[in-house]
């Protein structure tokens, strides 16, 4: 029997698992995919919001706030890539100048510290490539830009380092209320019984619910595509540029990447598949019009991949964070659409105390270490790299020439505390083939690493989801297959 079981290893579960890890519990996180983060965590527009947006007195309001402030603390303690670069919502119109003031107002009720309202010459002092157009601006220094499925990973990394069971490819197919009180939570790698459960299942959080008990909300998943520019572009803006929100949300931001690109995006529409991750021409030519009005200067030759994420939107408009009235102690962390990622720790506090009021108890563990160093070699002095290289030379061996990642780099990746498996995977830990060329050179090498340190021959290497084979058969056998020809 676990004290407790998260569903759900998206920045959501990985927050919350972290919190759990720092008391004496017994605590498993069951995710479906093959690798955490796999889920919104990992494709979204990466933004630490303010806090200026939703409405005053919503959990999404509170737990914003409070997370974009414990988001500094946990990066700089967990080696998260966070940039607090600030952000600015432009205006065009005297409506929009209205609608500035009335962001200030929402700002100020929800405690955001020092907003500001500009005027159209104080905006472009501080961002000379924003449309003339713009005619005035609210400036958030405390928004940021932040490395969001690396936030999820150092976070269940380091509750995986403090005794957190971590099973992937484990999605839970039913539920059962124990009559002695408790959970039991069926698997295909077997069942797992837990007095506490939490749900933070992402888009699938009514489903997962359903296994236990009816909802009585409505999902309504929203999808939104992105453009990611290449460095080159990196530089063009140095706040989040947004304009104003309409009633379809924060609308399309144009914003600086942790990584040093550019991104546009996103649109929103809804969809029926929540799985279906696609781009369509429509919504790019969408995201590009907009981001065209915010910054003229974009160069969109210089678009290296487009993308997008499904939001977990419901009919209820704020956060779903509850026990259920007829099992205290099931948990929906549900509906956690944007702002989420900006309020994941503090959805995690919630989440634990929301389980104490359940009745787990909460004794401090004194061993709980909270810490994490990653070793990023292009960001190093030369003497620092120079001293790497002498100790292990496969810091020397450059493999990802866009990023300079090293063999040394990839290999922790596939052995760290919560090793990758994938050549996504790889690339989220430790940005092998997120540069220009997007793994086109660096790619068969990666697979060459992840067949060694793996042992697995390289037809079993998936690009991501199990089932994503990059390779079907040796070049020479397919044509024998194929009768020689
Ligand atoms: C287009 C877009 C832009 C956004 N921009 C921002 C932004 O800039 N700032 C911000 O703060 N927020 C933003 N958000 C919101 C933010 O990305 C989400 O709120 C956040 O990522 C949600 O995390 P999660 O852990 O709840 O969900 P997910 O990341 O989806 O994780 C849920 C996990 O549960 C797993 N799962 C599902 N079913 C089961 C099962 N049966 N058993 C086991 N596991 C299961 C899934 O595999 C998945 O890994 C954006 C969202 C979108 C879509």
């Amino acid at each position: 029997m676990y004290d407790i079981i998260v569903i759900g290893c998206g920045v959501v579960g990985a927050a919350t698992a972290y919190r759990l890890a720092r008391y004496r519990l017994r605590t498993a996180v069951l995710e479906a995919c093959n690798d955490v983060a796999n889920g919104t965590t990992k494709a979204n527009s990466a933004i630490i919001h303010a806090g200026y947006d939703p409405e005053p007195g919503t959990l999404m309001a509170a737990l914003n706030v409070e997370g974009n402030r414990m988001t500094a603390e946990i990066c700089r303690k967990l080696d998260v890539p966070f940039r607090r670069c600030g952000s600015l919502v432009v205006a065009f119109t005297p409506e929009d100048q209205a609608m500035l003031e009335k962001l200030y107002q929402r700002g100020v009720a929800n405690g955001v510290p020092q907003l500001r309202l500009l005027s159209g010459e104080e905006a472009h002092a501080l961002e000379p490539n924003l449309s003339a157009e713009v005619c005035g601006a609210l400036l958030a220094p405390t928004a940021g830009i932040i490395d969001p499925w690396g936030f999820a990973l150092a976070m269940i990394e380091t509750a995986v380092q403090n005794g957190v069971e971590l099973h992937r490819s484990c999605p839970v197919t039913a539920i059962d209320a124990l009559p002695e009180g408790g959970f039991r939570l069926t698997t295909p790698k077997g069942s797992f019984e837990a007095r506490c459960v939490i749900n933070a299942a992402g888009v699938e959080a009514d489903r997962v619910h359903e296994l236990l008990e009816p909802v009585n909300w409505k999902m309504t998943p929203n999808r939104g595509e992105y453009y990611l520019f290449d460095k080159s572009e990196g530089s063009l803006v140095d706040h989040v540029i947004f304009q104003c929100p309409g009633p379809e949300g924060k609308g399309v931001l144009v914003s600086p990447t942790v990584h040093g690109n550019l991104i546009a995006g996103p649109n929103a529409e809804p969809v029926t598949d929540r799985l279906d991750v696609g781009n369509t021409a429509d919504g790019l030519d969408f995201v590009r019009s907009r981001a065209l009005k915010s910054v003229p200067g974009i160069n969109f030759r210089q678009n290296i991949r487009n993308f997008s994420g499904i939001r977990a939107n419901t009919d209820q408009g704020d956060f779903l964070i509850a026990a259920s009235p007829n099992y205290p102690g099931f948990i929906d962390l549900a509906g956690i659409k944007s702002p989420g990622l900006s309020s994941a720790p503090a959805i995690g506090k919630r989440a634990v105390e929301l389980a104490a009021q359940a009745g787990l108890t909460l004794e401090e563990n004194p061993d709980f270490r909270d810490e994490r160093h990653v070793v990023r070699f292009r960001h190093l002095p030369p003497e620092e790299k120079n001293a790497l290289v002498a100790k292990d030379p496969r810091y020397g061996r450059v493999i990802c020439r866009c990023e300079t990642i090293t063999e040394a780099e990839i290999v922790a990746a596939l052995h760290g505390p919560v090793p990758a498996c994938t050549v996504n995977g790889v690339k989220r830990r430790c940005n092998a083939g997120m540069g220009r060329c997007q793994g086109g050179f660096c790619g068969p090498r990666v697979q060459e690493i992840i067949s060694r340190e793996l042992g697995i021959p390289p037809t079993q290497i998936c690009m991501e989801q199990e089932g994503s084979w990059l390779l079907a058969c040796e070049t020479k056998q397919a044509k024998e297959d194929a009768g020689n020809v």
